[in-house]
């Protein structure tokens, strides 16, 4: 199945028709990290499994039960249920809770050091795509834009399972770094409904009968400019993921304008340097900032490299969004800058953002662009083949 999708067939119409699935695809997300402790909570008994220990049916009483993983082996409650990865597989979907949320699919508790595990949970993609799109987009929103973020993440989280994972026991996070997912009482009506209608369509891109999927990023408003993946986090260039001018498209969004936002010269030291030694760049041993000018532009006059001076006269240059992650690292309550589509005015003792538009990293889809093509009577086909050009849609499965 996954062979198909670095290869798949060449000829489809762009118009594709869904039919009924198969053979869907597992996405493994990663939901929580480093646990000591879970709590799971069981309206039917799960079935229960380890490394060490078949699958058996197991009662829980009407309440949480704690899962933990005890130096020879893992308790559900006081139960002993052998060692290595535990499985735990509802009898019905949606049955079983684990710290309160619940999810589709099966979850999988993985070691990861003395006492502690991560939790994954197996899942079709679409049933995580039921969560995702609502998760992704606005209540309100037009069943179109719904669709378009569907095919969108659809692609971007087979792309994540099928490149990156290689070696590890997931594929996805759970938040932003991936795509939300926030499990079954994230899903609507009309995300369940975008999923089923756009079942196993997909972007590919490349030579006619070599297309292949990609990176298909999308973020919440471009902000009028968008920026390439290339440029915004140095991958490779491809042309459905090049910069494009999109005019006053998404002027409907909140945050199409924004600022200035002033952050004191001593404040982005602090959080650049933080940013720095997180990365282990030169950075993290930087003096005093004196200033951030814009290095490079894209060619529709988005900034795209920002220089970063220190008292010293040392300079530093960033990517843009290298320099928003800078300027926002451990930010807390303090101002956070929207996206890397900004003016700095270096003053005596602050640099103030001014002009800023979007939010996120304006690569790939604008959900606020999708939304607004919807409204005007777009269809969804159109929506994602103008969000990404020279890409074509395939059915994956
Ligand atoms: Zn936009």
């Amino acid at each position: 199945m996954w062979a198909s999708l670095l290869m798949v067939p060449a000829g489809c119409s762009r118009t594709v028709i869904p039919s009924s699935v198969a053979d869907v695809p597992i996405v493994r997300v990663r939901l929580l990290e480093s646990q000591e402790k879970v709590l799971v909570t069981a309206s039917a008994p799960p079935t229960i499994q380890s490394t060490t220990n078949p699958p058996a049916p197991m009662p829980f009483p009407n309440a949480p039960v704690e899962v933990r993983l005890a130096s020879d082996g893992w308790r559900i409650g006081d139960v002993p249920v052998g060692s290595g990865e535990l499985i735990v597989k509802p009898a019905l979907e949606g049955s079983v809770a684990i710290n309160g949320q619940s999810y589709r699919g099966t979850y999988h508790l993985v070691p990861v050091s003395a006492g502690k595990f991560d939790l994954v949970n197996y899942v079709d993609i679409d049933s995580y795509l039921k969560s995702v799109v609502s998760s992704e987009l606005l209540a309100g929103w037009q069943d179109e834009a719904y669709k378009a973020q569907a095919i969108v993440a659809r692609t971007y989280a087979l792309y994540e399972a099928r490149t990156n994972s290689a070696g590890r026991y997931w594929d996805v996070y759970a938040d932003t770094r991936s795509q939300v997912y926030g499990g079954i009482k994230a899903e609507s009506d009309k995300s369940i409904r975008a999923v089923t209608e756009t079942s196993g369509v997909v972007l590919a891109y490349g030579p006619a009968g070599q297309e292949k999927i990609f990176k298909a990023y999308f973020s919440s408003c471009c902000g009028g400019i968008s920026q390439s993946a290339y440029d915004a986090f140095g991958d490779p260039y491809i042309e459905p993921l090049s910069d494009q001018n999109v005019g006053p498209m998404c002027n409907i969004s909140p945050h199409f304008n924004w600022g200035p936002i002033d952050i004191t010269k001593a404040e982005l030291t602090r959080r650049i340097k933080a940013w720095g030694a997180s990365k282990g760049r030169a950075e993290k041993d930087m003096g005093a900032l004196d200033r951030i000018d814009i290095q490079y532009v894209n060619r529709f006059n988005r900034p795209i490299r920002f220089l970063l001076t220190d008292a010293n006269g040392k300079r530093y240059s960033l990517g843009s969004e290298e320099t928003r992650w800078a300027c926002n690292m451990d930010a807390k309550d303090g101002p956070r800058l929207k996206s890397s589509f900004f003016r700095p005015v270096n003053d005596a003792d602050k640099v103030s953002f001014v002009d800023g538009h979007g939010f996120g990293h304006g690569a790939g889809m604008c959900q606020w662009c999708a939304e607004a093509r919807a409204e005007a009577g777009w269809r969804h086909e159109d929506i994602v083949l103008t969000s990404f050009p020279k890409a074509k849609l395939f059915r994956a499965y």
